[in-house]
């Protein structure tokens, strides 16, 4: 039987009131400086159910770079527009490597391992790009977003994305060496600057659990993807959205998840619930740190791992 709303809610309060006393809380990402600033002790989550109700706790109304996040999203949206021929730019394993590794690369011939490491990213937005303007592309993903979540106030944070480009040399370099290899179709400027604009979205816990909620597969959400595709999404999520930690988000939480170094997580629990949680310190794999930990809390709490 599900689990009522009247039952979640002490359940999410709890989890904010003791993260908000933790003390070990990882550091923020300090390589996009932006984002170094950002205040450590904050922690959000807010959770989306079937029958519409929204949940929250803590700072779950704070808006914060959702950064690879935005991956999710933008797999949606090339998914939609190319089908099935993106994965001739793009695998589906895991990496078991850092989200910003090159080396995978040159052993792939220049095909990223998946659309959530890095250059797989960058390959999915360079093939929406295709034919189109950066500033198309990034009107697109905020329409969808704002579509997915029924909310019209999420924006692009300039500072955070300008911050990014002056420090983007590593994304660069994949670029480049992608395209090496005829992966690329865009000039890597164009490609790169609309990346680091796409990561610089802003979203609260409350909007991005709603914007998560045609992945949660409920039938009252906007409907953006076909449920094939949305089983698909959700399985990458499952086996590459946390890096070199997928396998341990997997283990300890049994959830379709992804994280951003903003210190956020949208995680899906397959007709049951959509579930944002924020708190920006990392951990070593570049995961939110207490994040990471509340999923765990939530999804022991709730039983809902998709493994039962
Ligand atoms: N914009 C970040 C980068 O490219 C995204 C990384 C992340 O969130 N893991 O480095």
């Amino acid at each position: 039987e599900a689990i009522s709303p009247a039952e979640l809610q002490p359940i999410l309060d709890d989890i904010a009131h003791d993260m908000a006393s933790a003390t070990d809380r990882g550091e923020p990402a300090i390589y996009i400086p932006e984002l170094g600033s950002v205040d450590p002790g904050q922690f959000g989550i807010a959770l989306c159910l079937p029958g519409g109700e929204t949940l929250q706790a803590g700072d779950a109304t704070t808006p914060f770079s959702i950064q690879s996040i935005s991956k999710v999203f933008t797999l949606a949206i090339a998914l939609g527009r190319l089908g099935d021929s993106l994965w001739a730019r793009v695998g589906r394993e895991p990496s078991g490597l850092a989200f910003n590794s090159i080396v995978a690369l040159e052993h792939n011939n220049g095909i990223p391992r998946n659309p959530f490491v890095n250059p797989g990213a960058i390959a999915v937005t360079d093939a929406i790009l295709h034919g189109l303007q950066p500033r198309d592309v990034l009107a697109e993903l905020l329409q969808f977003l704002r579509t997915a979540a029924e909310d019209d106030d999420i924006h692009i944070d300039k500072d955070v994305a300008l911050s990014e480009l002056a420090h983007a040399h590593r994304n660069i370099a994949m670029a480049e060496f992608m395209a090496s290899h005829g992966n690329l179709q865009n000039p890597t400027a164009l490609t790169i600057g609309t990346y680091c604009h796409q990561c610089a979205v802003d979203m609260t816990c409350v909007q991005l659990a709603r914007a998560g909620r045609f992945l949660a597969g409920f039938a009252n959400a906007p409907r953006l993807v076909s449920p094939s595709r949305v089983r698909r999404i959700n399985a990458l999520m499952l086996t590459c959205g946390h890096y070199d930690a997928s396998g341990d988000f997997a283990y300890q939480v049994g959830l379709p998840g992804k994280s951003g170094v903003g210190g956020g997580i949208l995680s899906i629990a397959p007709t049951r619930a959509s579930i944002a949680v924020w708190s920006p310190g990392l951990n070593a794999q570049g995961n939110s740190k207490l994040g990471a930990l509340a999923m765990e809390r939530l999804a022991e709490a709730t039983g809902w791992s998709v493994f039962g």
